[in-house]
């Protein structure tokens, strides 16, 4: 009998392809009359489209979300919430627009509704993330859950395939890291492996064709279930990885998650095998790191830290970063074995645990 514990966050979903026309609906069944649109500079049309369909329940657009949500961006989103008397947020985007959502509700308590337009997840969990200067802070805090969310695939058909491949496979990160968290459970379980297997289905589908709105809705469910995942576990060697290389090294955060997934597999492999074998299963394939490396390949994705520009004498210094600070993994932290695993994904060469 395996003992666990289990939160559930209570955020109220509404799925399904024209869900936006929803909203106003769900505004008001929040209790809320005037909603500040959050987007970024490169989405406003969309939040246009949302403030058109909350009609006198929009205060305003704020077209200001990017990256690592900035200080001064939080800020002045919250000065704009209460100069536009505005008493709930709409954040339409990805992880950055939600980002920016979550840090108004930090400060404010007003509620946020969000409809996610990537595979982020972010929507699902209470981990909120501020930059100040170049540190960023991440922290919890229920308060940032979003309220509501309004799943739209329609609204997904805009993102480009890159984007699209890299999103999915930073969220099928996040399933297969919750397999083999030190605090999963038989319900993040269940919900992994069926984001993963919504994954698998629809992202080769996306490849043959991005307006295929029937993969978009899978991958959007797949987005969903892997969101809930690393808002209820603990992630592990591959995201400790890759937040190493990203910030020591500059390099792209999606496209990091993209090479650094099947190594880190590879690496924990002997030591998770239940893991394994059911991420083998959601893929369809015998053996999980390869199945991971075979899928990112025949998507296109960047398969070496060589090509996103990872200099080859930094390896020496991340394999230090990563194997000095101390993280919950289902392997020890071995400096040659991570060494070893930093050099293969360098080089582009298949997982080897
Ligand atoms: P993003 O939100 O930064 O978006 C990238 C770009 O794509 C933006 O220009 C955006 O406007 C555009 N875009 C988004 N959806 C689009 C669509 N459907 N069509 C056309 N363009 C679209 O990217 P992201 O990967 O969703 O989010 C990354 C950020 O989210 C990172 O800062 C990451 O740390 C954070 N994040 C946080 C959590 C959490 O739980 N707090 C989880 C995952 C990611």
């Amino acid at each position: 009998m395996h003992s666990f514990t289990y939160t559930a966050y209570p955020a109220r979903v509404v799925f399904g392809a024209g869900a936006l026309q929803h909203l106003a609906r769900e505004i008001d069944a929040l209790g809320a009359r005037r909603a500040l649109v959050l987007c970024t500079p490169e989405q406003v049309d969309a939040a246009r489209r949302v403030a058109e369909l909350l009609g006198e329940r929009a205060a305003g657009i704020f077209p200001g979300a990017v990256m690592h949500v900035p200080i001064e961006i939080a800020r002045a989103a919250r000065a704009e919430a209460r100069r536009l008397g505005a008493d709930c947020a709409v954040a339409i985007g990805g992880g950055s627009t939600t980002g920016l959502g979550k840090a108004i509700a930090l400060d404010s308590e007003l509620p946020l509704l969000a409809i996610p337009t990537t595979y982020a997840g972010s929507e699902m969990t209470s981990i909120y993330g501020l930059t100040e200067g170049a540190v960023k802070t991440t922290g919890r805090d229920a308060r940032v859950l979003p309220r509501t969310v309004i799943y739209d695939p329609e609204l997904t058909l805009t993102l480009p395939l890159g984007m699209s491949v890299t999103s999915g496979l930073n969220a099928i990160a996040h399933a297969a890291e919750g397999l083999y968290a030190h605090d999963g459970n038989p319900i993040t379980a269940l919900m992994a492996e069926e984001g993963l297997r919504a994954f698998a289905a629809a992202l080769p589908m996306l490849a043959r064709d991005p307006r295929d709105l029937d993969a978009r809705g899978d991958a959007l469910y797949g987005a969903w279930l892997c969101g809930c995942v690393l808002g209820a576990v603990a992630m592990g060697l591959h995201h400790k990885l890759c937040h190493t290389l990203g910030g020591s090294f500059n390099l792209p955060h999606a496209e990091v998650h993209a090479v650094i997934l099947p190594h880190a597999l590879a690496y924990n492999a002997a030591h998770a095998p239940g893991a394994m074998a059911r991420i083998a299963r959601a893929l369809g394939v015998s053996d999980a790191a390869r199945g991971v490396f075979d899928l990112a390949t025949a998507l296109g994705a960047p398969t070496s830290l060589r090509a996103i520009g990872m200099p080859a004498d930094g390896l020496e210094r991340a394999a230090d970063l990563a194997a000095t600070t101390p993280y919950p993994n289902p392997r020890p932290l071995e400096r040659a074995a991570l060494r070893a695993l930093l050099q293969r994904a360098f080089d582009g060469a298949v997982p080897q645990g």
